[in-house]
């Protein structure tokens, strides 16, 4: 979702031009260079077939298998039809996806490695690239070998609308898998990493090491100025700043990076992993999903979308809706709300704690937007959370998996708070870290998407068993406005981007992204407050009183494979 500014140098001449600082140099001593400037040590971005060859053994390199995805499950179009972007991106780069996944050796190591490539689509995390991502992590498990991720992306792809945010969900799961059975996970974060792939599987791994200056971080450096209305200091979400923040392990030049992986890959004993092999149970087959589903999804998405999908967004964002300490007041018996993340803050925009819903203890946590009161809504930052308000709620999810308590997380936020200090905390890395937290919770977890359901920080407390919309929220990977600005170059066309992004209950419940639709008192939850927590604790009550009585080996098997399917099989285009 974020543009960079920084041009490729790539060019079929003789003669390449650094980007940089404007130098001219010979092609072939270019190559050579592996594409760093001689004169002032730029790093020029590379392709994904590029990027491989550098890194690989020559002549090592396998390509893993394709597995079927869906193309366009929105029928997306804003002022082109998804299609032929996509159709474009293919000729343009020759590759299928943004993502090029190989076995292969690295100073003779065996490793798995997906390169992303920023010349396809930005790099966009799509279905096809959280599915070859996936895939990748799968094949790393069955043989036991490390899995390396170079990740270049702007971010999640807009135009696959919530079906990409699950991306993050299903990779993140993919990669817990990993810890779980002792494989090594190196990621090599290159110019640029943000948003989505930035809060997923770039920041999960075990070893996070940088080309020097590339940019990673969840919000881009656009909207964060225009957050503060300032601009940036240089060299904000380089590698070096984040090196010196403690949020990557090192910066590589790029001649290096050989010799550093290598190293790496030598930490994983072959020998321990046959013995391991024995251990750990054979991971599930790359299922084919339910098809009837997908065709399903596929054939509505066909239809235009209602007309009203803006007004779904304004009823969602009604400041007189009733918030998660409202909803906590109407449902739970002796609610006691718990504080601060344990390392440096305490995010009034998450709130949680313990209580009785219907004489059962629970786990409730959510977002906290302040309600009618401007003074309470500027207090609670809107809703939206720190790294720390992510911290804090998974300190308390950890503590309910102590105890043995279900938690029951409220949704209502227009995004993780893009701001400078949120990027120094380690916003991307508290977003992923909670996603592989949900992924692996051994209690039951149902989440209900209240109000808003923006992005990733919405996503960041919705990994769970039973995923439940009231019936005027939304869900969606980018905001209305925000789509409408990048893609329309027109941000009064969000009632279009709103409709074209499939953002209200019933699109959600088509594509299978949520489980049930929870209703709302006539004209919208914010008319009757106890009314709608009635409602909604029913509802929860209900999803809670089928998930009691799973062991966690069912709970996680099953919530993998909700989050799994997302973006399989081979549903036709839409529109
Ligand atoms: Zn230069």
């Amino acid at each position: 979702m974020t543009e960079t500014t920084r041009a490729s140098a790539a060019a079929p001449t003789a003669w390449v031009r650094c980007a940089d600082c404007g130098t001219l140099v010979y092609d072939k001593r270019f190559s050579r260079g592996l594409r760093v400037c001689p004169d002032c040590g730029a790093h020029a971005r590379l392709t994904a077939r590029q990027r491989l060859a550098q890194l690989l053994d020559e002549g090592s390199a396998q390509p893993l298998g394709r597995v079927e995805c869906v193309s366009d499950p929105l029928g997306f179009v804003d002022l082109r039809p998804y299609p032929e972007r996509l159709a474009e991106a293919r000729a343009r780069t020759g590759l299928d996806e943004a993502v090029l996944c190989v076995r292969g050796l690295i100073e003779g190591r065996p490793v798995v490695a997906c390169a992303m490539d920023f010349d396809f689509l930005g790099g966009s995390l799509g279905c096809s690239v959280g599915v070859q991502i996936t895939e990748a992590a799968r094949t790393s498990l069955r043989l036991r070998i490390p899995l390396l991720l170079v990740t270049a992306s702007g971010g999640a792809r807009m135009q696959e609308g919530v079906l990409s945010l699950m991306q993050m969900a299903k990779t993140a799961h993919a990669l817990a898998e990993l810890d779980e059975a002792g494989v090594l996970v190196v990621s090599l974060i290159t110019d640029p990493t943000y948003g989505g792939v930035a809060a997923s599987f770039a920041t999960l791994a075990d070893v996070i090491i940088a080309e020097p200056g590339a940019r990673l971080g969840f919000a881009g450096p656009r909207v964060i100025e225009q957050t503060i209305g300032a601009t940036l200091p240089a060299g904000f979400q380089t590698a070096e700043f984040l090196r010196g923040h403690g949020l990557i392990d090192e910066v590589v030049p790029r001649g290096a990076l050989r010799a550093v992986l290598g190293q790496m890959l030598r930490l994983q004993d072959p020998a321990e992993q046959a013995k391991r092999v024995e251990r750990v149970e054979q991971p599930e087959q790359a299922e084919q999903p339910e098809q009837p589903e997908q065709a399903e999804a596929a054939e509505h998405a066909a239809d235009p979308s209602p007309p009203d999908a803006w007004a779904t967004v304004c009823l969602a964002r009604h400041p007189e809706r009733p918030t998660t300490l409202d909803y906590a007041a109407h449902l739970l018996d002796g609610f006691q709300e718990l504080h601060g993340d344990r390392i440096a803050e305490d995010c009034p925009a998450v709130v949680g704690g313990p209580g009785l819903l219907n004489g059962q203890p629970v786990m409730l946590i959510g977002h906290q937007k302040g309600g009618v009161d401007l003074t309470e809504r500027r207090r609670r930052n809107f809703g939206m959370p720190s790294p720390g308000g992510y911290r804090k709620a998974a300190r308390l999810m950890r503590l309910a998996a102590k105890l043995g308590l279900p938690v029951v997380t409220l949704i209502d936020t227009p995004g993780a708070y893009p701001g400078p200090d949120a990027e120094r905390g380690g916003q991307a890395v508290a977003i992923a870290e909670n996603l592989r937290l949900m992924a692996r919770l051994p209690v039951p977890i149902v989440a209900v998407i209240t109000g808003e359901g923006g992005s990733g920080g919405a996503l960041a407390l919705a990994v769970a068993d039973r995923v439940l919309v009231c019936a005027n929220a939304v869900y969606s990977v980018i905001s209305p406005e925000g789509c409408a600005a990048i893609l329309w170059k027109d941000s009064d066309a969000a009632p279009t981007a709103a409709a074209a992004l499939r953002v209200d209950a019933g699109e959600l419940l088509r594509l299978s992204i949520v489980d049930g639709v929870v209703p709302e008192p006539a004209g919208g939850a914010h008319t009757d407050h106890a009314r709608a927590a009635a409602l909604l604790g029913d509802a929860v009550t209900a999803a809670l009183a089928e998930l009691r009585p799973w062991d966690p080996q069912r709970l996680l098997r099953d919530r993998g494979g909700r989050f799994h399917r997302f973006g399989l099989g081979a549903a036709p285009s839409a529109g």
